[in-house]
């Protein structure tokens, strides 16, 4: 078989879930933020798992991508939509019983005009500048708002991941002059959030990125493996170079594995120089530049050659290969080829 094959453990990424509901409060709930196909990872199969498991609120980032898991999941659970409620959807939110958090107080005219009788949620700009009401509309638009009794209060934080930055500090005191005294249920944590302590919990926190082994959730179980066939072997000797532009030159005669997978698939052209695959537990790194469809490998540390190189698994995190490509493993996660064979464990 030619495709490279992505492992995805569905147990892992509910442990996952639960290690993060864990960390807060019995009385703070825990959902699931499965945008972007649940970072690349596939949204109706996380979204099941992570229902089966218990969440009951799950977070996208376009109404479309509710509509999806609404369809698989049936009534159960609630799908909240961070882009809120935008022009041509009113019924495909009314219909697939979406939650928007409104975002601006054009939307707010548009929720009350489309469907008055319809829940949201609300969101927040606390210092992010990116999506939410700003402070004056919020404080022109929130007895209109509050009276209608929007099922989450939310907001989000620009720099979570830095524990030690002022901004969390700041937009955890934006968002209680914003909301304090409210009977609405809150939330300001995603997983950066959810690290840096009870005080950002508040009633419900969205957890992305840790549930499918990425960092800042260092404790996290790896979710994804990725086993890369090798094509072809070959001993390029000294003075012999490997792969566009000549850009790795054999000093010694080497061992050279050519793997089935490349820039097309997600593992991005900036990882190389820099990146290592791995043949069980020994390291082999990665030589010259990565192609659309095929890397090549120092194999020459290895006594045998394996069958697949693995790319990603669990001596190799997403945020490894991010660091070798210099962007993060969100970019990694949802970067995840089309190509490859998807196996999702338990079956
Ligand atoms: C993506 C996102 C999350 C999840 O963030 P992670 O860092 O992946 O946990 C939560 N809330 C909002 C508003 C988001 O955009």
């Amino acid at each position: 078989m030619g495709a490279a094959r992505l492992t995805i453990d569905l147990d892992a990424i509910c442990a996952n879930w639960r290690a993060l509901d864990a960390l807060s409060g019995n009385d703070v709930e825990t959902a699931a933020v499965v945008k972007a196909d649940a970072y690349g990872i596939g949204a109706l199969r996380v979204a099941k798992a992570l229902a089966d498991a218990g969440a009951t609120s799950l977070f996208v980032a376009l109404a479309e991508e509710g509509v999806a898991v609404r369809g698989m999941l049936g009534n159960q659970p609630d799908i909240y939509v961070f882009s809120g409620h935008m022009d041509g959807e009113s019924d495909a939110l009314a219909s697939a019983r979406l939650i928007p958090l409104l975002n601006a107080p054009e939307q707010m005219a548009r929720h009350a005009t489309n469907t008055p009788a319809h829940p949201f949620g609300v969101q927040l700009d606390t210092g992010m500048n990116r999506l939410g009401f700003e402070p004056s509309d919020w404080n022109d638009c929130r007895g209109e708002l509050l009276e209608s009794g929007p099922l989450l209060v939310m907001s989000h934080l620009a720099c979570a991941d830095e524990p030690d930055h002022p901004m969390n500090a700041q937009q955890l005191d934006a968002f209680r002059g914003m909301t304090d005294g409210i009977s609405a249920r809150r939330s300001l944590a995603a997983t950066g959030g959810i690290l840096l302590g009870p005080e950002y919990h508040f009633d419900l926190t969205r957890p992305g990125v840790g549930l499918y082994g990425g960092q800042p959730f260092g404790e996290a179980r790896p979710a994804i493996c990725l086993d890369v066939p090798v094509i072809q072997t070959r001993t390029v000797q000294p003075g012999e170079s490997v792969g566009y532009g000549n850009a790795w030159t054999a000093a010694v005669p080497t061992k050279v594995a050519t793997i089935s997978a490349g820039y097309a698939d997600g593992l991005m052209r900036s990882a190389a120089p820099g990146a290592v695959v791995f043949a069980g537990n020994t390291p082999c790194p990665v030589i010259g530049r990565i192609s659309m469809d095929l890397v090549t490998v120092d194999v020459g540390g290895l006594q045998e050659i394996p069958a697949q190189l693995q790319v990603i698994g669990p001596n190799l995190s997403v945020d490894t290969f991010a660091e070798a490509a210099g962007t993060i493993g969100y970019e990694v996660l949802t970067s995840l080829g089309a190509r490859y064979e998807r196996v999702y464990l338990p079956q």
